[in-house]
């Protein structure tokens, strides 16, 4: 198969025929044979019954349902097992993004040899204040903590070589940061192009204004997990022992002051209490790295989701 298309959407029965005739006519066009495979992410309009009379209609088309809002990284965590194209391309739902974009993104990664090409929407129709600006922001600071060098990271519409999706775990909120995923997994050739973004037709943004809070925070999340998650003694360890050594560092030289030159009281200098505290923290930090080794050995699959349909996978 050339192509699996992956689509997330919550509460989007509006847009799904026009999209799903859309993406086939392009389909037909250049002669991939391919698959359609629409997330249902716990819509409570008729997306669903949409997606099956769609797939009644034309074979390609397959879905899973879930049984509640996961979340659009679950969405495409599924749409990723799933899929079974050599390229896989993601798109949003609500048309924001045009499935003429589809060949070229597909002949970056099989005649350009790229693993991940991200979508870039230099020009944008959503709210600039709300929108635009924020993003930017967040781009920015992503690309430059992450050194990949992208000016959308949160474009719906990319696309991958099919070894990437199966080798990524997509959870929590992390679709903003696919590449970076994909780059500790070990892949190196990630690009953008241009892509056309066109305003949104029916229905409404899922996302709120507190996108770019939890984009941040996840930023910081996924910065400490990428680098320690799997040895977070590397850290905790780290710290506890420089702080421990210090604490330690100060009680040897109180003792000397008290003993030595006998000074009088070692509880009436405030460095005592900076060299209890600093001892004390180091024993905290030392243990924690060791309860995080624990976790992270012990940790199985983090995705966990009630699948409550699907028509042809
Ligand atoms: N989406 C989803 N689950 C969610 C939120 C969004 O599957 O919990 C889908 C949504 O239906 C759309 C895509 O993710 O297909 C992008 O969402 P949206 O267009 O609302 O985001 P925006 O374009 O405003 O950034
Ligand atoms: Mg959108």
């Amino acid at each position: 198969m050339d192509l699996s298309v992956v689509i997330p959407l919550l509460n989007e029965e509006e847009s799904l025929p026009e999209l799903a005739a859309w993406i086939k006519a392009v389909m037909q066009a250049n002669n991939y044979s391919y698959e359609i495979i629409m997330i249902d992410d716990g819509s409570t309009d008729n997306s669903w019954y949409v997606i099956e009379a769609l797939r009644k209609e034309n074979s390609h088309i397959k879905g899973i349902k879930f049984q509640r809002n996961y979340g659009k990284s679950a969405a495409l965590n599924e749409g990723f097992k799933a899929a079974q194209g050599e390229v896989v391309i993601t798109m949003d739902a609500d048309m924001q993004d045009s499935p003429d974009e589809i060949p070229a993104l597909r002949k970056m990664i099989v005649d350009d040899g790229f693993d991940l090409v991200s979508g870039w929407k230099k020009v944008r129709y959503d709210n600039a204040i709300t929108k635009n600006l924020p993003s930017k922001l967040f781009n920015a600071t992503a690309s430059r903590v992450s050194g990949i060098k992208l000016h959308d990271f949160n474009c719906g519409l990319k696309a991958y070589k099919k070894k990437v999706v199966k080798n990524i775990e997509v959870y929590g909120e992390m679709h903003r940061y696919i590449p970076l995923l994909a780059k500790w997994s070990g892949f190196k050739k990630i690009t953008e192009k241009v892509v056309e973004h066109r305003p949104r037709k029916y229905g409404v943004t899922k996302f709120g204004w507190n996108r770019f809070v939890n984009g941040f925070l996840d930023l910081a999340s996924i910065m400490f997990v990428g680098r320690f998650g799997k040895k977070p003694m590397h850290i905790f360890g780290l710290w506890g022992t420089i702080v421990f050594f210090i604490g330690t560092c100060i009680w040897i030289y109180l003792f000397i002051a008290k003993f030595f030159f006998a000074e009088f009281s070692m509880t009436a200098r405030p460095l005592f209490y900076v060299g209890l505290i600093s001892l004390v923290i180091g024993t905290q930090l030392f243990l924690a790295g060791f309860l995080g080794e624990l976790i992270s050995r012990n940790a199985t699959d983090k995705n966990y989701y009630l699948i409550e349909e699907k028509v042809g996978i």
